[in-house]
């Protein structure tokens, strides 16, 4: 069914035509709210218009204190000079960051600064402890440490004047920072209104280690310390952030979404040049393919949105609520062009959490499996989080909307992630992928929704067996195959439950009755359920208990606003203590930031409580979390987020 499309577009997209994109976009320092992210947007716009689109550029106002829906706004910034000079000790003088050089050499949002500072090496800077004794008032803090926890300690509490980075995060099995040692790691401040604004020098792990070494080598000869020379011209205004929006019309009201940031440094081509070129090229095949009538109009249109990634977006949705209704679905495009032998990449579908079971996770996960050549490999990821289409799957949004991406991937945030890292073959797989996803959904009617029905019983199937086989078939002693029965019944009703609400998300397509497949996904779990039973003897595992459990369990929370809420974004707005709670969980799961605070929300509908909801999230995510959900919902509910 989806064959024809698939090869049709297939004939007509071009993955040199992509890359060409790619080569275009990477040349602006496109950042969220800038000139630059503009003239970007710009170029898409035209690039759309040639095509034959309606396009346009719209602005949303960027300044302190604006919040689109949970996403706080900041103001627009713009950088003419960033120059860091070693000047003492006059020997080992010698310029160590330039901004016009090299764009990631300046943390993004950095403050103008002109004069000299004294070099103070903290090794993390992130606990309490290494500040002892330490006097940094209008000194330059070297360090590795997270950029959030380093800001406030250094520079807030501590009076530094500005923080010399020469951290590159690792990728465990992928990347040590010595794999990478003259690449930068794009850093930047968020300023959202209250904080010391700072500027901040990113140096490469090598340069790094050489001035450690130095730093070090001269506190035990008893010489005075480094002494650097700073100038950072920028400047802060009330501004624009701004979105870019083309649509091929359909019959209806009704739309499909394809979905990209458009946001990143200069030179960044993975991230996301290769998204937003991907979405360019899929929106020029499918106009050429309507207009000519080698393809008929869609019963629905088709819209490509490009936008600063999650906080542009939800300026967009804010300002656009009344397109939600009408939005049947999305897909997201984030980091799709990797060459994978060099980035070592797998190309991931990211499936919906739970809480918004729906069809076109598997949609997707089908034209992968038609378009996969054997030599790329892909696979099917848990939610995660963490780029735009969690603001359109949260059940309040209801927009469906997978994600495909790359990962991972060796040059992720680093200067090293560019144009020869991007590979033609693979834009054109994901264009291809994309542009049938749309072409399909916005002309589907009652024969496609019984055809996915069919897709998603199957896959449903193949799921549950996977997992009943896996747990049946791991080698383990009595007293856990106990807690493993209990533990895999769970899982299978979870399942269960998730394969009937994603195909009920089908009558959104059409008007066709759902229930024969419905009963056919809970048969076939029941069955296995019942199997189970026979085959693991059964040991009633032992409720969560402690004292988070307790007070999780005593709290029912109720949302206050639409999409997810990162509690990154209200560093600002917490209290010290409050902040000391959030770090000591953040450090336990630094995965924290997206997925576990999105799901929570996700599942809060004023009826659930905490411990119901940190049991659904343990059932998706094997992981329990009760004590972050609880240090977020508190700090949020004392912000006006959220209701208990
Ligand atoms: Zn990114």
């Amino acid at each position: 069914m989806i064959g024809k499309t698939l090869t049709t577009v297939q004939k007509h997209l071009s993955g040199h035509l992509a890359r060409n994109y790619v080569a275009d976009i990477a040349r602006y320092h496109r950042l969220q709210a800038t000139p630059q992210f503009r003239e970007a947007a710009h170029y898409c716009r035209e690039r759309f218009e040639e095509f034959g689109l309606h396009a346009e550029v719209l602005g949303f106002p960027a300044r302190e204190g604006l919040l689109y829906w949970g996403w706080p706004m900041f103001q627009e910034w713009e950088a003419s000079e960033g120059v860091l000079h070693l000047i003492d000790p006059p020997e080992a003088s010698k310029k160590l960051a330039e901004y016009n050089e090299a764009r990631l050499s300046l943390f993004q949002r950095s403050a103008p600064f002109e004069g000299e500072a004294e070099v103070v090496l903290l090794e993390d800077g992130e606990e309490w402890a290494e500040y002892e004794g330490l006097d940094l008032r209008g000194k330059v803090v070297l360090t590795r440490g997270d950029r959030d926890r380093v800001h406030r300690l250094a520079v807030e509490k501590h009076g530094a004047v500005g923080i010399i980075s020469d951290a590159l995060k690792e990728l465990p099995g992928l990347r040590h920072p010595m794999d990478l040692p003259d690449a930068l790691q794009y850093s930047s401040f968020w300023w959202f209104g209250g904080e010391t604004k700072c500027f901040g020098f990113v140096l490469s792990p090598k340069e790094g280690a050489r001035l450690r070494a130095l730093t070090k080598e001269r506190q035990r000869d008893g010489q005075p310390p480094l002494t650097v020379q700073v100038s950072v011209k920028s400047k802060f205004s009330d501004g624009e952030i701004n979105t870019v929006s083309a649509l091929i019309p359909g019959q209806t009201e009704e739309e499909v979404v394809l979905l990209a940031h458009l946001c990143h440094p200069q030179g960044a081509a993975n991230d996301n040049a290769s998204g937003s070129a991907a979405v360019l090229e899929a929106a020029r095949v499918l106009q050429s393919l309507i207009s000519r009538g080698t393809m008929a109009q869609p019963r629905r249109g088709i819209r490509f949105l490009l936008v600063p990634e999650m906080l542009g977006f939800a300026a967009y949705l804010a300002h656009n609520e009344s397109l939600i209704p009408n939005m049947i679905a999305a897909l997201n495009l984030d980091m799709v062009g990797e060459d994978q032998s060099l980035c070592g990449s797998t190309l991931t579908i990211e499936q919906a959490p739970g809480s918004f079971a729906n069809y076109a996770d598997d949609l997707v996960v089908r034209l992968a499996e038609e378009t996969s050549s054997g030599a790329t490999n892909y696979a099917v990821t848990p939610f995660s989080g963490g780029s735009d289409h969690c603001l359109l799957i949260d059940p309040s949004v209801g927009v469906p909307c997978p994600m495909i991406n790359q990962w991972p991937d060796k040059f992720y945030h680093t200067s090293a992630d560019t144009l020869d890292k991007v590979d033609p073959a693979m834009l054109a797989r994901v264009g291809s992928i994309a542009a049938t996803y749309a072409y399909f959904l916005a002309s589907a009617g009652p024969e496609e929704a019984r055809w996915l029905a069919e897709e998603v019983l199957s896959r449903h199937k193949t799921r549950v067996l996977t997992l009943t086989r896996d747990s049946l078939t791991r080698g383990t002693g009595q007293d856990q195959q106990g807690e493993d029965a209990a533990k895999l019944a769970r899982t299978l009703r979870f399942l269960e439950e998730r394969a009937v609400r994603a195909l009920a998300s089908l009558a959104r397509l059409a008007d066709v009755d759902l229930s024969t497949w419905q009963q056919e996904a809970r048969q076939f779990a029941e069955g296995e359920l019942a199997r189970i039973d026979h085959l693991l003897p059964h040991s009633p595992a032992k409720p969560p208990s402690g004292e988070w459990e307790q007070e999780a369990a005593s709290i029912v929370p109720k949302r206050l606003c639409r999409g997810p809420v990162d509690p990154k974004n209200f560093l600002n707005r917490m209290s010290d203590e409050e902040y000391e709670e959030w770090w000591r969980v953040y450090r336990g799961s630094p995965e924290a930031t997206y997925a576990y605070p999105a799901m929570l929300l996700y599942w809060a509908d004023g009826q659930r409580n905490l411990q119901e909801i940190s049991d659904l999230i343990e059932l998706e995510a094997g992981k329990r979390v009760t004590e972050l959900l609880v240090v977020c919902c508190r700090i949020w509910q004392r912000l006006g987020l959220v209701g208990l």
